[in-house]
């Protein structure tokens, strides 16, 4: 007879501690802040520039119970590591010397074209924003995270399928795939897991200049997934607080395809 057991079990394994996740104010991120939240977790929400989404984002939060507080860093400047922890710190008050138990690296942008159209500021920006910024990100964090915690870092389904229009994201987001494997190693002694998530087309604002209102689009993107609809943030959330949970304990070092089943 192992029920109560199981049920004290199962309270030890509830997500406390901090959960610190990258461009939280909208989209994904903020689909992911609101599902750590719900689950037990103490979400930092990092924004870039719009405060009061992200003091959104904390208000929902903190309406359904849970703790939130929102600190902003620019990606883009290549001091990111440094600046953003030291932000982080102001914001943190007396919770700055606690570990941090899961660090999400969601932040990222788009930019469009072909390889003949790419401008190579553009390109350094993007690999900065989407690549570089989260390996100074988890190198400044590590003397903070907690043992036995996890990093999630947010790819795209672009690593898998190709697509020439986005070439440049696409090889960010090679870049961040390729950071996880090695960086799950390096940290297994620790207990600490990383895994990276490739979201498929999801309805935000990152895909609102060309999906949103556009049926045609709308239908091809439909029609090439297995499971026949756009995805939604909290689609993508449910499976990093799966990632960010006691239940994934024995999962590191992997990149899941959370994309409907889009074919190739
Ligand atoms: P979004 O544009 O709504 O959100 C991106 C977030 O990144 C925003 O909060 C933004 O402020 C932040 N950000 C951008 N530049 C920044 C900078 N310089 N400094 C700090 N923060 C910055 O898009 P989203 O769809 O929610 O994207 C979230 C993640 O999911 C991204 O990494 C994206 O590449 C990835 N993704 C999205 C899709 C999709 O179809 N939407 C598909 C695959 C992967």
């Amino acid at each position: 007879d192992t029920d109560l057991r199981d049920i004290e079990a199962l309270d030890a394994r509830k997500s406390d501690g901090i959960a610190v996740v990258t461009g939280a104010s909208r989209g994904i991120g903020a689909a992911i802040a609101g599902r750590l939240g719900a689950d037990g977790y103490t979400v930092a929400v990092h924004y870039r520039q719009d405060s009061a989404a992200a003091a959104d984002v904390v208000e929902k939060i903190t309406a359904a119970g849970g703790t939130a507080f929102s600190f902003a860093a620019d990606l883009a400047e290549p001091d990111t590591g440094t600046a953003f922890w030291a932000s982080y710190d102001a914001a943190a008050g007396a919770l700055r010397d606690a570990p941090v138990r899961v660090l999400v690296n969601n932040a990222g942008v788009v930019v469009n074209g072909v390889i003949e159209e790419f401008a190579a500021e553009d390109f350094i920006r993007q690999q900065q924003i989407n690549a570089t910024a989260p390996f100074l990100i988890i190198k400044a964090a590590l003397p903070r995270l907690a043992n036995g915690g996890h990093v999630v870092n947010i790819s795209s389904g672009a690593t898998r399928v190709p697509i020439p229009g986005i070439i440049g994201y696409t090889m960010t987001k090679g870049a961040l795939e390729a950071l996880t494997l090695p960086l799950a190693q390096h940290l297994g002694p620790r207990g600490i897991t990383v895994n990276a998530v490739r979201p498929g087309t999801t309805d935000t604002d990152m895909n609102a200049d060309w999906l949103r209102g556009n049926s045609e689009a709308m239908a091809t993107v439909v029609a090439s997934r297995a499971l026949g609809r756009v995805g939604e943030p909290a689609d993508i959330a449910d499976v990093v607080a799966f990632l960010a949970s006691h239940d994934a304990r024995w999962i590191t070092g992997q990149i899941i395809d959370a994309t409907g089943g889009e074919r190739l």
